[in-house]
């Protein structure tokens, strides 16, 4: 698994049609939201205030999910409890099957595709469709996400014309205009939205105190799967609660500058339970875990259950931004994804993520809830080398240095071997390293030995 990450990148990045969708629009998107950032004077207390709640959130979880089944029950909802993802697909599809449903709707949402949810349907005989626009596109084409808030963000827009000409625009020659294959998408939607009576949601946040959920997004899509169908499933990670409703007024202003570089979203849908003669019929609740509560047992690993969700950190990643979300193994990619994934999994079916950054920092500067990526980075690599161990070449490299640098005279004997022309031993011997490094070069004289010159 050494391999996981360093060759998928480096297979993505052979991809040159790859890189420069990738670099346009990342690119876009870092202007965009440091424009909508610079204007807020108290940018930087939001985003104090965004960690503050989602730290008193993580210290009182329980109770905080206590609360929000309470809330949810009381206003007609239903709330089930998911031990992990084959729970969770269970009861979604047996809710389908009880209503005889043999398609849902789905609005977009990571944490459905971090189950697999649309694969255990097709496995009962239920069609899933996609709404979003852009997982409608990778539906169409086989394809999976590989950016949390622009899923098809490799895809470029011809690919998507002939993409939809073969399928929902069959017979029809497209124009590359975004208004053109948004139009052919909305064609397509609009008939599923007035047929299918079932949908399954993701969430971005839900308020114990109301017991209200609230889905974020620009299309409009993601609304009328909230209200047009009968019945209507959430699918929410545990960690997306929050306590008070004012606690929205936070995230509400740093989500969409942080994602899409917007000033509010188009499009925010709340609705708490269920009301007669307005919206579903019935509404039921799926509280995921799949991992977060062994997450929430590493204190410093588990502030990436603060992430909102807003993809700040994919964009100015220099590593995300040049291989794409694919080479993550992951509907989580880029820095975030590096530290998720290998905790929501266990760390000995992603020990690569962790190294899939640069630890420039980028991260941490733009996250609109101030997760210190970089540091947890750190902290997982120690993991994983402790509890996954380390590859026989690192060791022995390790080993050595420990022999070198522990001894003064083999220290300084070494300095000088590296001085006398044995340079490229070093290089044969740092190979591994400096695949993607420089070996700098030794300087004529160590600090010692001027010093000693000096008398
Ligand atoms: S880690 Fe921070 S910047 Fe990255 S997606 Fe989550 S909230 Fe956004």
């Amino acid at each position: 698994m050494k391999a996981g990450f360093e060759s998928a990148a480096r297979e993505a990045l052979g991809d040159s049609q790859l890189r420069r969708n990738m670099a346009r629009a990342t690119t876009t998107i870092r202007a965009r939201r440091a424009a909508a950032v610079a204007e807020v004077e108290d940018w930087e207390e939001l985003r104090e205030a965004g960690a503050a709640i989602k730290a008193a959130v993580m210290a009182s979880l329980p109770r905080q999910l206590e609360r929000l089944e309470r809330a949810v029950e009381e206003r007609g909802g239903r709330v089930h409890w998911a031990r992990d993802g084959a729970e969770a697909n269970a009861i979604v599809t047996d809710l389908a099957r009880a209503h005889g449903a043999g398609e849902v709707l789905k609005v977009k949402s990571i944490t459905t595709d971090e189950i697999e949810l649309n694969q255990a349907l097709a496995a009962a005989g239920i069609r899933a469709h996609e709404t979003d626009f852009a997982e409608l596109v990778n539906q169409l084409a086989g394809d999976w996400s590989s950016h949390i808030l622009v899923p098809a963000i490799h895809r470029n827009r011809s690919e998507i014309r002939l993409l939809f000409e073969d399928t929902i625009a069959a017979g029809r020659r497209l124009d590359e205009d975004p208004v053109a294959l948004a139009a052919a998408a909305r064609g397509h939607l609009r008939e599923l939205f007035l047929r299918v009576p079932f949908a399954v949601s993701g969430a971005n946040f839900a308020v114990a105190e109301t017991g209200s959920v609230a889905v974020v997004e620009s299309e409009g899509n993601g609304r009328m799967c909230t209200t047009l169908p009968e019945v209507l499933v959430t699918v929410m990670g545990i960690e997306k609660v929050l306590p008070e409703w004012r606690d929205l007024e936070v995230f509400l202003q740093l989500l969409p500058r942080s994602a899409t570089g917007e000033r509010m979203n188009p499009y925010t849908s709340i609705w708490s339970g269920v009301h007669a003669g307005d919206g579903p019929r019935e509404f039921h609740l799926v509280l995921l875990d799949n991992g977060r509560t062994d997450v929430l047992a590493d204190e410093l690993g588990r502030a990436a259950l603060h992430c909102i969700r807003c993809s700040a950190c994919l964009n100015v990643c220099p590593v995300y931004s040049r291989v794409g979300g694919h080479a993550y193994g992951s509907v989580y990619p880029g820095p975030i994804g590096a530290v998720l994934t290998p905790q929501l999994r266990g760390l000995p079916q992603a020990p690569t993520l962790p190294w899939a950054s640069s630890l420039c920092g980028a991260c941490l500067e733009a996250c609109p809830v101030k997760i210190d990526i970089p540091t947890m980075l750190v902290h997982l690599r120690g993991r994983v080398r402790r509890e996954v161990g380390a590859p026989r070449g690192e060791r022995a490299a390790l080993a050595a240095a420990f022999r070198v640098l522990s001894d003064r005279g083999r220290y300084e004997r070494a300095q000088r071997l590296r001085r006398l022309g044995r340079g490229a031993l070093a290089q044969l011997l740092a190979a591994p390293w400096s695949r993607s490094r420089e070996l700098p070069e030794p300087p004529p004289q160590t600090f010692r030995e001027w010093w000693d010159e000096r008398g």
